[in-house]
């Protein structure tokens, strides 16, 4: 799978303010069933870490401060 390197150009954003991943939140990376989404070294903070996705959403349905925002192609609506 792609390595997300651009964080701006990857559909599923993680707001850093709201993800308390460093509190031990791991529900979005628990519930993809494409295992695209880790914790960043670099902040603590849940990122998306492969640039692959099936739109499926339990990411921002389960995450518990609403930090997921999944940006579904508009062919897929
Ligand atoms: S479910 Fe939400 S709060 Fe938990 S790690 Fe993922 S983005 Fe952060
Ligand atoms: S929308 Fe689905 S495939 Fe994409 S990151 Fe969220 S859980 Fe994973």
């Amino acid at each position: 799978m792609p390595i997300a390197n651009n964080p701006s150009e990857m559909p599923v954003k993680i707001d850093a303010e709201k993800c308390i991943a460093d509190k031990g939140c791991t529900v979005c990376i628990d519930v993809c069933p494409l295992d695209v989404l880790r914790i960043n070294p670099a902040n603590g903070k849940a990122h998306m870490r492969y640039d692959e996705c099936w739109y499926c959403l339990p990411c921002a349905i389960d995450c518990p401060t609403k930090a997921v925002t999944v940006a579904i192609p508009y062919l897929l609506r």
